[in-house]
């Protein structure tokens, strides 16, 4: 495969490129434009329109700034190039300028460690699922503050479900979830640095992006959520797993259900309970599964 990247330009031009008001303006028109009713691209006319830019001449030099990075030029005007694409959805999310706290509130789920109730937060965009008593932490993820505010309680948590299980997916899977970069997995009782602080566990996952650096961690339980085997066993007896929220699964998050068996090589097991029966899954270091014992 012959990859092309003289085309490519310096990121700090890239960045540069958007600091201006009418340059902002000119992304954010053509991203509210653009959507399922309209797809056409619009006229140099109709963009300074709605950009709100009197002097043409002014407009125009600005619009020829982005273009070939986050415009392109068309036959018939203007529209986004997936860069601008994403520059508007960034702008809309509320990633950048919006701030916004929720404070510790009570969750209808209980802590594995010791009972108590957990709670959830949302400060410095982070969304965070711990206990209140004995201080285990669960999830700190991100979510765009755009999305906290928008969203009821319920809703909120759903999201938080859903995005967790799309980048746990994407991440056991070796494709970096915010970029599409090759992942780097590693498993052990030696990895990650959120879950060690808990002092709780034997051994986790983490993943390590090798182009943009994202770093994700989770339990083991938490990496084979999807595994087919598990899927069906709970499936067979009634349970939708999909139904549940990862915080609520013992088997994602009793540290008693999983167990380091050995290091050299790295086995560990996971042990799911339904029905007075069990089902448990023998990882390798690199999260594959290697045995499956118990009813199936
Ligand atoms: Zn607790
Ligand atoms: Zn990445």
């Amino acid at each position: 495969m012959d990859v092309d990247r003289s085309k490519s330009f310096d990121a700090d031009d890239s960045f540069k490129l958007l600091g201006s008001e009418i340059r902002l303006g000119i992304v954010r028109a053509l991203g509210e434009t653009w959507g399922p009713e309209n797809r056409d691209p619009v006229p140099f006319s109709e963009l300074r329109r709605l950009v709100g830019t009197e002097d043409s001449g002014q407009f125009d030099y600005h619009l020829g700034k982005l273009r070939g990075t986050y415009v392109r030029r068309t036959e018939d005007g203007y529209r986004l190039t997936y860069p601008g694409v994403r520059v508007y959805q960034t702008l809309e999310a509320g990633t950048f300028n919006e701030r916004a706290t929720v404070e510790p509130f009570d969750l209808d789920a209980t802590c594995f460690g010791c009972g108590s109730a957990l709670e959830a937060s949302y400060r410095n965009h982070l969304f965070r699922i711990a206990c209140g008593s004995c201080d285990r932490q669960y999830y700190k993820y991100f979510l765009p503050p755009g999305q906290v505010t928008a969203s009821p309680v319920a809703e909120l948590l759903d999201t938080l479900d859903t995005a967790l299980r799309r980048d746990l997916a994407a991440v056991v899977s070796g494709v970096c979830p915010s970029c599409s970069g090759a992942v780097e997995l590693a498993v052990g009782p030696e990895v990650g640095c959120v879950f060690d602080a808990n002092d709780v566990l034997d051994v986790a996952a983490s993943y390590d992006c090798t182009l943009c650096g994202s770093h994700l961690e989770s339990t083991v339980g938490g990496a084979l959520v999807a595994h087919p085997a598990l899927v069906s066993f709970f499936y067979r007896r009634g349970v939708d797993l999909s139904d549940r929220r990862l915080w609520t699964l013992p088997f994602v998050h009793d540290e008693s259900r999983t167990t380091l068996r050995s290091t050299d090589p790295v086995r560990a097991a996971v042990t799911a309970r339904c029905d007075g029966d069990e089902l448990s899954l023998v990882v390798d270091g690199g999260l594959d599964v290697v045995s499956v014992e118990g009813a199936p």
